[in-house]
């Protein structure tokens, strides 16, 4: 990946994602500007987050507390901090309740929310000078082989606590649907954000990765979080940290 050819490939492949969620959109009969497009950035180091950067991509997806922050720094030491904060960063991956300060301080949005208990510290320790943070419910929807997540007969009382926080701005929901996953995993989360939605005022259904982003989009995602397509293949999976 590290090739001077890096900067045209991250741009090409931006482009190629684009072209695919405006094809799956249309082919639903949705407007492609309905799909918010996360370029999910985990294991890929600062100088091709800037490459997406300079390709037009704003919204970047991180699973680890401590390599985002670390990412965050490096960027903001060649384009400078306020640019670097003009990005919107998001929280994907598994969160820890000791990591909670870091992720209330440094990003703009929480897709991993699972417990009141985080909702709480998030809320808590979300500073006073910031907008309140973004977070999503991730929803286990059935036969997910992934433990984390709400399940799904659990959200709307997780929903209702949410929204009790002052400093938290719950916009929907986010899940990880097994690989391979049949429709109905997907029409399932639909249901439960639709159910939900008038309620609490969702606008956001996160949804959808490298290889079922069409699927997703057929079900009404409105966010999908694309590593691969974008940067390539990772070299390793990291331990949740
Ligand atoms: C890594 C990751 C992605 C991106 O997956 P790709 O298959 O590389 O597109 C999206 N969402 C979550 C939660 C992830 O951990």
């Amino acid at each position: 990946m590290a090739t001077g050819q890096s900067m045209w490939a991250i741009h090409d492949n931006l482009q190629a994602v684009q072209g695919r969620i405006a094809r799956a959109a249309a082919a639903a009969g949705r407007d492609p500007r309905s799909v918010t497009l996360l370029a999910v950035s985990k294991t890929h180091l600062a100088t091709l987050v800037e490459e997406a950067l300079a390709a037009g991509q704003g919204a970047f997806g991180e699973n680890y507390v401590q390599e985002a922050v670390e990412k965050m720094d490096a960027l903001a030491g060649k384009i400078g901090e306020e640019r670097t904060r003009a990005l919107e960063w998001h929280l994907i991956g598994p969160l820890q309740s000791n990591k909670t300060r870091l992720a209330a301080e440094r990003f703009d949005w929480v897709h991993s929310v699972e417990s009141g208990k985080t909702a709480r510290r998030l809320s808590e320790q979300r500073p006073a000078g910031m907008p309140a943070l973004n977070v999503l419910i991730q929803v286990n929807v059935s036969g997910e082989a992934s433990k984390s997540g709400v399940a799904p007969e659990k959200v709307l009382f997780l929903a209702k606590e949410i929204d009790t926080l002052p400093r938290l701005k719950l916009r929907g929901l986010m899940a990880i649907p097994e690989p391979g996953a049949d429709d109905d995993r997907y029409r399932e989360l639909k249901n439960l954000y639709e159910k939900l939605k008038s309620e609490f005022r969702f606008d956001t259904l996160s949804v959808g990765m490298s290889d079922d982003m069409e699927a997703a989009i057929a079900e009404g995602s409105t966010m999908v979080r694309i590593g691969t397509a974008i940067f390539g293949a990772r070299k390793k999976i990291r331990s949740a940290a």
